[in-house]
C-alpha cells in the first residue's frame, strides 16, 4: 500500500465520529478513512429505540437508552472546546440536559464544524464480522457484512480504530431462585421507560450509575418503592422516602427476596443494573481487550494505542469508565488522528517506552482511593493526550465540576441535577431550570426555553 494510509473506524458513535471529525480537520491527502456503522444513523447509544435483545437485522441491540434519560453528569464536564453549548443553542442552558438535547448538540458540531460532510465516510448498516492483523503485509483484513443485502466483503487497512462502544453487552448475574420469580426481570440495557413500573415494588440490583438513576426514575414515574441491592459497597445516598439499600441477594423465593444480612423484601419486578462486559467478538484474540471496567484499562499506550498486537496500528476509543465522555473521546480522536497521520511533533516512542508509560498509568489507577482520585486520573489522562496535539488546555480543568458534582450527589441525590455549573471554555454559567424530579417534559424546546 506504499505510503498511503487506509484507516478503518469501527462504529460511528460519539467516539468514531470524533475520530472522523479530526481526520477531516487534518485532511491529509495520503490518508483515506472509512467508517463501518452497524445502524443507519450516527451517535450510537444516544439514539432511542423501543427494541431490546436483537434489532431488525437480528444483531445485538446496541443501545440501552431510555425514554426519560437526563444526563447524570454536568454538561460543563463533557463540552467540546471548539463548539460550546452556547455556540449550539445560542444562549445559556441548564447543566443536566435530557438525551435529545445532548444528541442534538453532538450532531450540531459534526455538521457545523466539519470541513466536509462527514457522512460520506460512513458505510451504514454495515457490521464488522472479523478483523485480523497480517504479519507479513503489516496490515489488517477487515471482514464486514452489509446488513441490508447480506453481502460479506473483505477490505485491507493500514490502521484500525475500534470505537464500537462498551455499554452494549449486558453483564447478567444469576441468583438462586430467580428462575421462579413470578414478576418481570430485565437488565437495565432493556429498560426503556420508568413509567412501566408505576405502582410497583421494584428491586434494583447494582450500586453504580444505572442503579442510582433507574431507582430515581422509577420513583419519579410512580413506582411504589425501590429496594436496591449492592455487592461491594452501598451507594449511601440520602435517598428520598421509598428507596432503601440492602446487601447482596442470598436467594429468591417467589416474590420474596432474601438478602445476605437476613432481611427480606417482597417485590413485583427486578431490574439488574449490573453493568456491562467489554465485547469485541469481531477481533482476533491478540487484538482483543480483555479487562473489567476501569478509568485506565491495561494494554493501551495513551489509553488508546493497543500494545499487545497489530504493530501499534490498532487503537481503541472510549473504553475507559467515564466522567468527561465526549471531551475525552474528542481529545482521543485528535491524538489518534494526529498519531496516524504523523502530525504529532514528537516521534513515536519505542514499544518498550510505551509499555513503561502505560504501566505508570495502570499503577496509578490501581492506587486510587475514591471517585475523586478517578476523576483526577481521567483529567490528567486528557492533559496527557493533549501533549503535542494542541487540545484546549482548559479541558482538564473541568475536573472541578466533577468533584463538586460528587459532593452535590452526596448532599442530595434528588436535587444534584438542579445545580448550575460554569463552562471552562465560554465562562457561561448554566441557566436555572425547573427541579429535575418535577420535570416530565424532556423535549428540546422545553429544556432550552
Ligand atoms: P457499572 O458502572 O459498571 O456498574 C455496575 C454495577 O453492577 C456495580 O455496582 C457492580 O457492583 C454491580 N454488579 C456487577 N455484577 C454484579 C453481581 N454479580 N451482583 C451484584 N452486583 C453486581 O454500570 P452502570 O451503572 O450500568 O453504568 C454504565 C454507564 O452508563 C456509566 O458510564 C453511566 O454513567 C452510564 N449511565 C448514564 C445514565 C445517565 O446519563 N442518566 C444513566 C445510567 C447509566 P461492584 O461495585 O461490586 O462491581
Amino acid at each position: 500500500m506504499g505510503s498511503k494510509r487506509k484507516v478503518c473506524i469501527i462504529g460511528a458513535g460519539p467516539c468514531g465520529t470524533s475520530a472522523l471529525f479530526h481526520f477531516d480537520q487534518i485532511s491529509d491527502p495520503s490518508t483515506e478513512v472509512v467508517c463501518y456503522e452497524k445502524s443507519d444513523t450516527w451517535l450510537g447509544l444516544w439514539n432511542f429505540t423501543w427494541m431490546t435483545g436483537t434489532d431488525e437485522f437480528g444483531e445485538l441491540c446496541h443501545g440501552g437508552m431510555y425514554r426519560h434519560l437526563w444526563s447524570n453528569g454536568p454538561k460543563e464536564g463533557l463540552e467540546y472546546p471548539d463548539y460550546t453549548f452556547d455556540d449550539h443553542y445560542g444562549k445559556a442552558i441548564p447543566s443536566f440536559p435530557p438525551r435529545r438535547v445532548l444528541r442534538d448538540y453532538m450532531e450540531g458540531r459534526l455538521v457545523k464544524k466539519s470541513k466536509s460532510d462527514l457522512k460520506r465516510f460512513i458505510k451504514w448498516n454495515t457490521v464488522v464480522r472479523y478483523v485480523t492483523y497480517n504479519q507479513k503485509s503489516d496490515d489488517f483484513t477487515v471482514t464486514a457484512e452489509e446488513l441490508k443485502t447480506g453481502r460479506t466483503f473483505e477490505n485491507k487497512f493500514t490502521h484500525v480504530i475500534v470505537a464500537s462502544g462498551i455499554f452494549n453487552n449486558p453483564n447478567k448475574p444469576t441468583f438462586d431462585g430467580i428462575e421462579t420469580f413470578p414478576g418481570r426481570t430485565i437488565h437495565s440495557h432493556d429498560f426503556r421507560d420508568a413509567a412501566q413500573f408505576k405502582g410497583q415494588r421494584v428491586l434494583v440490583v447494582g450500586a453504580r450509575y444505572s442503579a442510582e438513576d433507574v431507582s430515581l426514575q422509577c420513583m419519579k414515574f410512580g413506582a411504589k418503592s425501590v429496594v436496591t441491592s449492592y455487592r461491594s459497597k452501598p451507594m449511601n445516598f440520602k435517598w428520598p422516602s421509598g428507596i432503601e439499600e440492602r446487601p447482596l441477594i442470598k436467594k429468591i423465593d417467589g416474590k420474596i427476596i432474601h438478602f445476605i444480612d437476613g432481611s427480606s423484601a417482597e417485590v413485583d419486578s427486578v431490574i439488574l443494573c449490573t453493568g456491562y462486559r467489554y465485547c469485541f467478538p469481531y477481533l482476533e484474540d491478540n487484538l482483543r481487550l480483555k479487562s473489567t471496567l476501569s478509568v485506565y484499562p491495561a494494554g493501551l499506550y495513551k489509553g488508546s494505542l493497543w500494545l499487545n498486537g497489530g504493530n501499534r496500528k490498532m487503537f481503541y476509543m472510549g473504553i475507559q469508565d467515564q466522567y468527561f465522555s465526549y471531551t475525552m473521546f474528542d481529545a482521543q480522536g485528535l491524538w489518534i488522528s494526529r498519531f496516524i497521520t504523523g502530525t504529532l511533533p514528537s516521534e513515536p516512542k519505542s514499544i518498550e517506552e510505551m509499555k513503561k508509560e502505560e504501566q505508570k498509568w495502570v499503577q496509578r489507577r490501581q492506587n486510587v482511593k475514591d471517585c475523586h482520585d478517578d476523576i483526577d486520573v481521567q483529567a490528567d489522562f486528557i492533559a496527557d493526550l493533549s501533549i503535542g496535539t494542541g487540545y484546549h488546555p482548559n479541558a482538564p480543568t473541568a475536573r472541578a465540576a466533577f468533584h463538586k458534582w460528587e459532593q452535590d450527589k452526596d448532599e442530595n441525590i434528588v436535587t444534584y441535577r438542579d445545580q448550575q455549573f460554569k463552562s471552562v471554555y465560554s465562562g457561561t454559567i448554566a441557566a436555572k431550570h425547573k427541579p429535575w424530579f418535577e420535570d416530565f417534559d424532556d423535549s428540546i424546546a422545553s429544556f432550552i426555553k
